[in-house]
């Protein structure tokens, strides 16, 4: 089963961003740092009309460091792009996150006129902790008594400052059913648009090429990294089943509860910190994409 992502939003969003765009200076698109290929619009840079995009890797937390790396060095090596990594819930960088937009939009300097950003981004990733985060930061930065105005979605958050929350809702990028898959995983889709193990066993099958000694050290299963890689997803499950006692009565293993398991794990970083795609993977399903 492909995992099948319906836009019906998809038409208001764009007329949406479309009225909006044009009084807009820097663009903001807030990825899952874990995805950021996958996390993204694709037709983002068509709706905001090829404006100045600072794209913010947020869960950092959560994701390979390394990797968070490379994905910032592909990002920032664009034009009118740069790239940044945070976790929304720390306050430390919202001024890293301001300063960056500047840095974009630098001929706004000196203008009377203030700079205007638009936040985008797939539901779950981070949207509103990242605004209530920036509001509090400005708010206990700036003492302003009257705080932070809020007024249908605009948010000040400087004197020279606003940011405008996106109206509608956008949609990833799913070019190989892996995208999908691995962005359920993650958390980005609600409960009813996948089955559980379907979604754990690809990303087994990822997992055991990429961060085995994760999955041992997790579950414990007594396996080197070769090992855990020559194992079928299927059989790997089992023996996560059989570990944690997901079994049911008659002594069946509980492959859904297992499948479960290794989701919160994963979402909760009890896994470690990954990334569940390269720049090079995301450039060979974008190249394949085009040939289509
Ligand atoms: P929105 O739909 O884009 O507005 O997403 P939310 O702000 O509601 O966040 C979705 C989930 O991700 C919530 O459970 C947040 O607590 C969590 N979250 C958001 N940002 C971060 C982050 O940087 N790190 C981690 N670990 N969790 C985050």
């Amino acid at each position: 089963m492909a995992i099948q992502w319906f836009p019906g939003h998809m038409h208001l969003t764009r007329k949406a961003i479309g009225e909006r765009i044009k009084d807009i200076d820097v663009v903001i698109e807030l990825l899952d740092a874990r995805l950021p290929g996958s996390s993204s619009n694709p037709l983002l840079a068509e709706l905001t009309a090829h404006k100045p995009t600072l794209k913010v890797l947020n869960k950092q937390d959560l994701a390979d460091p390394g990797r968070t790396g490379a994905w910032l060095a592909w990002y920032n090596a664009r034009a009118d792009t740069s790239a940044i990594a945070l976790d929304a819930s720390d306050a430390a960088p919202a001024r890293r996150l301001i300063d960056a937009c500047r840095q974009l939009a630098p001929n706004r300097r000196g203008l009377s006129k203030p700079m205007r950003v638009l936040i985008c981004g797939i539901p779950n990733v981070g949207k509103s902790t990242l605004i209530n985060t920036l509001s509090r930061k400005t708010q206990a930065k700036t003492g302003d008594e009257a705080g932070i105005t809020k007024q249908e979605q605009r948010i000040v958050l400087d004197d020279d400052f606003y940011l405008w929350d996106t109206p509608g809702m956008l949609w990833p990028r799913i070019i190989v059913p892996e995208s999908g898959l691995r962005l359920a995983a993650s958390g980005a889709m609600g409960r009813n648009a996948y089955e559980e193990e379907e979604v754990v066993l690809e990303l087994l099958a990822y997992l055991k090429q990429h961060y085995a000694p994760l999955i041992d050290a997790r579950y414990k299963l007594g396996l080197d990294a070769e090992a855990i890689a020559a194992r079928h997803d299927e059989e790997l499950l089992e023996l996560i089943a059989k570990k944690r006692g997901a079994v049911m009565s008659g002594g069946r293993l509980n492959m859904q509860k297992a499948a479960e398991i290794v989701l919160t794990d994963l979402r909760g970083a009890a896994l470690g910190r990954l990334t569940l795609e390269t720049v090079p993977e995301f450039e060979a399903w974008l190249a394949a994409g085009q040939l289509q």
